[in-house]
């Protein structure tokens, strides 16, 4: 930090840094009029501190993608090596962080998925995943459902079901929604839902190339379909000759207490796609692996896509850092255990507060949904409120978890619990205590 910007407050209340940041950096996803932001200076293990002096325990792991939290040193170090040794090479060159990267890739996923392309993102991953099940199937089509986040970009956002995708429609051409498996907010049953899929898929006609899901719904609500659905979720994809592709970009990784969300249903994909805890966020880094039988169609037909920093030296070592470090310190184990107290956490809230409509989840990857009338399923906010101005209930309740020091994520009338994978039964006990406050806000704002 250079010494001339100073921590303190001036007088309009922001520090140095955040009156740059908000003069010179376009915010994501908002109105720049409304975008804020908290000057932070520093963070170790599940905690981040900011410019005012602050401590917050990090009860989302940023955006769900921090997984080992903020003190994972053998990481670090592997990026300051890979820098000093040789930060950046073209894809063209072999790398030994990237072909290391490869090989414990083929070795984590599932089945035999084995052959990796890189990239820098999980919007990256996605797109290269649609352009791959377009070129191997010789079909344009991709099916996905409207409870959904794929990326930003406009194959990736096309492919999104939630309102983000409506400021960038029409989007991409081909791409088709289905309805979800969401227990609690619809009317139609998780299982029906699929029998609609395969109906759909059987009037398209043999032009789907794949069916896109994110096995565990992230950040659309921590939605859990039953034991069944990603089984047959596959039967009825294959059965169209549609490749199954599982967006494992926020469910990766040890959040669901599994290596992966599919392994919670026992299911291999055709193709994944991974980021986020992939490398634990420490520096950007995406990834969709495939089947060989994939991989073989693209030794005689070009693969027509790349990116300057496609596996990307640094990105790569911090990857396989971090891959060796969920292994060595038992972190997917830790999570599926405190994952369960977490559980039970919530469950205890659930009772104690009429706000809280639901708790649901697996492993460290839990939400909890907002009702308006006790006893009824009636969000606080609608869908819409994502895209346009104004706050919901829900943006008030993180407000007062930010005041007594817990970092949550939320979106529309979900709060998403996604802490860092070490965290401890007490880490647990101290935000609950705080979620237990910021929920009166909740409770008072329901109708009478
Ligand atoms: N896919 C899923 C399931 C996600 O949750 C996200 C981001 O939240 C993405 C893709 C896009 O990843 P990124 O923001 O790294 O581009």
């Amino acid at each position: 930090m250079p010494d001339e910007l100073s921590q303190e407050e001036t007088g309009d209340g922001r520090t140095d840094v955040e009156r740059l940041d908000k003069e010179y950096v376009f915010g994501t996803w908002s109105y720049q009029s409304e975008v804020e932001p908290t000057e932070v200076t520093g963070a170790g293990g599940v905690r981040f501190r900011d410019a005012r002096g602050n401590e917050w325990i990090d009860f989302s792991a940023q955006l769900m993608c921090s997984n080992l939290g903020h003190s994972a040193d053998a990481v670090a170090d592997a990026i300051a090596e890979q820098a000093r040794d040789g930060a950046y090479f073209a894809p063209g060159y072999a790398t030994e962080a990237r072909a290391k990267l490869g090989e414990k890739l083929a070795e984590v996923t599932p089945g035999d998925l084995s052959r990796t392309f890189f990239s820098t993102s999980g919007t990256e991953a996605v797109e290269a995943a649609i352009k791959i099940a377009r070129m191997y199937t010789g079909k344009q089509k991709i099916v996905s459902r409207y409870r959904s986040y794929h990326g930003a970009t406009y194959g990736s956002i096309s492919v999104t079901g939630d309102p983000r995708r409506l400021k960038a429609e029409p989007g991409i051409p081909g791409t088709i929604k289905a309805p979800d498996p969401y227990a609690y907010g619809s009317t139609l049953d998780p299982m029906e839902s699929l029998e609609y899929i395969d109906e759909m898929l059987m009037l398209e006609g043999d032009t789907v190339a794949a069916v896109l899901v994110e096995p565990i719904v992230g950040s659309n609500g921590i939605l859990v379909p039953p034991r069944e659905y990603l089984p047959r979720l596959k039967e009825i994809a294959h059965d169209h000759d549609a490749l199954l592709i599982c967006d494992e970009v926020m469910a990766g990784f040890g959040r669901a207490g599994e290596w992966f969300g599919c392994d919670v249903f026992d299911v291999k994909p055709d193709i994944m796609t991974m980021a986020k805890g992939l490398s634990s966020a420490y520096a950007p880094l995406g990834a969709t692996i495939v089947t060989p039988e994939i991989a073989n169609h693209f030794e005689d037909e070009m693969f027509c896509h790349g990116h300057t920093y496609a596996g990307h030296p640094v990105s790569c070592a911090a990857g396989l850092a971090a891959i060796e470090t969920y292994q060595e310190e038992n972190l997917i184990e830790h999570a599926r255990e405190v994952g369960s107290y977490l559980g039970d956490r919530l469950d205890e809230l659930a009772a104690d507060h009429p706000s809280v409509g639901d708790t649901r989840g697996v492993g460290l990857f839990r939400g909890i949904e907002l009702t308006k009338r006790e006893g009824e399923r009636v969000p606080f906010g609608s869908r819409l409120d994502k895209i346009s101005r104004g706050n919901t209930i829900v943006d008030d309740v993180t407000a007062a978890a930010a005041d007594g020091g817990v970092y949550v994520a939320s979106m529309i009338n979900t709060l998403i619990i996604a802490p860092p994978l070490p965290i401890t039964e007490s880490d647990i006990d101290e935000a609950i205590s705080v979620l237990d406050d910021a929920l009166e806000v909740s409770d008072e704002a329901m109708d009478q």
